[in-house]
């Protein structure tokens, strides 16, 4: 990575991280091996590799959500191994929104309610505002008393990128956000990242297809619980253009000079 000299240092800095699962008494999967991953404010990273090749893991231990077996992670400065529960609260809500490929949205709650949940056990002010703020600025203002099933998949995505945008995080850690999303809604996706991270938001995003990738500024690429491949995007792709260019067309053409039509999320 090309820093300058006067630039923070990275926002992300995980080394010789290892997970293993134990399922059962003989079952072992080594999910981390020692990976190593620096991330840089502002960066725009795609994580990609074979299913089972740890994406997920590492997602989860950068989010907090899970705690490496040995190995350091040091996110914003902070040794996380050293925080209490209170300290890695606090630096999860201020550093980290977390969006799922399957959305994880309360499907009886309408998208106001789902997106203030975050700030129901903490966060004053007016939390309604600050939800309907937050859907307005991903594209739903119109949609704010829908329920989940009342949504398209697309659309539910959007409400979970405004929950995670809710205490304004630095980093939006996003796990295949579009693996479950056409064309068109994989590109209003990609859009929005692409305009968070235009204002300063650092991004890491797992996906497998290239398509997706090609829209990040660096792909980082694993192999077995370890990090295999680095590589700078040099002219990554904008969503914005590409929905413009479509203008209302269904599908959006994600695939470079290819075959119209063929989804994004294919599988
Ligand atoms: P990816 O996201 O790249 O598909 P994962 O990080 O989900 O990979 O999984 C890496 C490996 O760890 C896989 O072999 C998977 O089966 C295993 N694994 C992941 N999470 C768990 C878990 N909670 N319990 C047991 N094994 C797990
Ligand atoms: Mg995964």
């Amino acid at each position: 990575m090309t820093t300058t000299p006067n630039s923070p240092g990275p926002v992300i800095r995980l080394r010789a991280v290892t997970k293993t699962y134990r399922m059962g008494k003989d079952n072992i999967v080594q999910a981390l091996r020692g990976a190593d991953l620096d991330v840089h404010p502002g960066e725009f990273v795609a994580l990609m590799g074979p299913s089972g090749s740890g994406k997920s893991t590492m997602m989860n231990v950068l989010g907090c959500l899970d705690v490496p077996d040995s190995g350091s992670y040091i996110l914003a400065g902070q040794q996380v191994r050293q925080l209490n529960d209170d300290q890695l609260a606090a630096i999860r809500n201020k550093h980290i929104g977390f969006v799922f490929q399957t959305f994880n949205l309360l499907p009886r709650l309408n998208a106001i309610e789902n997106v203030e949940l975050p700030l129901v056990y903490g966060g004053g002010g007016n939390r309604a505002d600050r939800a309907k703020r937050a859907l307005a600025a991903v594209g739903l203002g119109e949609r704010m008393h829908h329920k989940p099933n009342e949504l398209s998949g697309g659309q539910q995505q959007r409400v979970a990128i405004a929950r995670a945008l809710l205490n304004d995080p630095s980093i939006i850690l996003a796990d295949e956000p579009t693996g479950n999303l056409d064309s068109r809604s994989s590109a209003e996706i990609l859009a929005i990242f692409q305009r968070l991270n235009d204002e300063g938001k650092t991004v890491v995003m797992v996906t497998h297809e290239p398509d997706v990738a090609e829209h990040c500024k660096r792909i980082v690429r694993m192999r077995d619980g370890l990090v295999s491949g680095d590589e700078l995007v040099p002219q990554p792709r904008r969503a914005e253009d590409e929905l413009r260019k479509a203008g209302t067309a269904q599908s959006v053409d994600l695939h470079t000079g290819a075959v119209p039509h063929i989804p994004v999320a294919a599988r």
